[in-house]
């Protein structure tokens, strides 16, 4: 039987509706042979029209009804020797952060539990390292991540640098993904950190994805960077051997004692455009909307969702930042028509 669809100017079968589907995914093909030159015309496309291939793009490769939910949890928090200029859990900087050792199984179970039951479909674990050390520490993380795992979430961790031994375990262990951003440009980095290179970081990713596990790679905006160095970070995620399962922009949010403390907030709009930018060269990617969601209206966000931003993170806190409060996330959701959702939405 053919099923037809109507539509305003013309009715069409299913499978019509479905070849011109391909038609379009082939003229938007994944690709990781971007030129900087490509993504530049990309960013710099006037906002309307940026906003309109984003959201045209996002649509045939996502359900965009659906925002997946995220809950991260900080279980070893401060005390780290790293100097990223953003970050109050440095050692360096003096800031509020009070240091706290690794969290126990029981403690991160249960927010584990709470996260699910408050719509989350990934949880993820953040501990203040600079790298993974093949200690006790280790074994208990791997151990959260079994349990977590068995909860029919998908469980991610960031840890800092690790190697592609370590990378397996967490993978055996059942890992989905790791997170390791690679915050900036190649030439802005070493203005925010100077304890790692940035091949330290892609070095990780390749052992991430060598070991199979899905990667888990972004940015911070609005560190005093300019659009040449967006454009950068932006073109070497897409250039990656493959793009990151997931690409979270995070906006800085600025806290007292670290060095980045007095730093003007990024235009919203500058926001936006990372968003589309980065749905536009990564199309099958979860582009989520992280730290800095708190300084957006309902109506900014629901342009980063028109321009493919199909995650957020959940919870009231954002490791040791604040986020926004569930009950204002329920009340968009609703407002929006989106749902979180349970299942991957990647379109085959
Ligand atoms: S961002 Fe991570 S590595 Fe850098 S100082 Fe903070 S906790 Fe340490």
């Amino acid at each position: 039987m053919t099923t037809t669809l109507s539509t305003n100017q013309s009715t069409i079968t299913k499978s019509e509706l479905n070849n011109t589907k391909s038609d379009t995914l082939h003229n938007n093909p994944i690709r990781t042979n971007w030129t900087l030159e490509e993504v530049k015309q990309v960013y710099t496309m006037p906002l309307i029209e940026l906003v309109f291939k984003a959201a045209s793009i996002h649509r045939q490769f996502h359900d965009p009804r659906y925002v997946q939910k995220c809950t991260l949890l900080s279980i070893k928090t401060g005390a780290c020797p790293e100097d990223c200029a953003y970050c109050p859990q440095s050692a360096r900087y003096n800031t509020e952060i009070k240091p706290e050792p690794l969290m126990d199984l029981k403690s991160v179970m249960a927010a584990a539990q709470h996260a699910k039951n408050n719509g989350s479909s990934r949880f993820c674990m953040g501990a203040a390292w600079r790298e993974v050390k093949n200690n006790d520490d280790f074994e208990q993380v791997l151990s959260m991540v079994k349990e977590v795992s068995k909860l029919d979430l998908e469980v991610c961790v960031t840890l800092g640098m690790l190697s592609l031994e370590q990378a397996k375990r967490l993978k055996e262990a059942g890992l989905t993904a790791y997170n390791h951003n690679l915050d900036t440009s190649r030439d802005y980095y070493e203005k925010i950190i100077t304890t790692r290179t940035y091949q330290n970081r892609l070095d990780t990713l390749n052992n991430v994805s060598s070991a199979g596990i899905n990667v888990c790679c972004g940015g911070i905006v609005g560190m005093g960077e300019n659009d040449e160095d967006r454009i950068s970070l932006i073109h070497t995620l897409a250039t990656l051997p493959q793009h990151p399962e997931s690409v979270p922009v995070n906006a800085l949010v600025p806290v007292d004692g670290t060095p980045l403390a007095q730093q003007k907030p990024i235009a919203k709009f500058d926001y936006i455009r990372m968003i589309a930018t980065a749905r536009i060269t990564m199309p099958a990617a979860r582009v989520r909307l992280s730290a800095g969601r708190l300084s957006l209206s309902f109506a900014e966000q629901a342009l980063c969702f028109m321009a493919g931003a199909n995650s957020i993170f959940a919870g009231e806190k954002l490791l040791t930042t604040p986020n926004c409060e569930q009950d204002q996330d329920e009340m968009m959701f609703n407002l929006l028509g989106i749902k979180s959702d349970p299942e991957s939405t990647i379109m085959q």
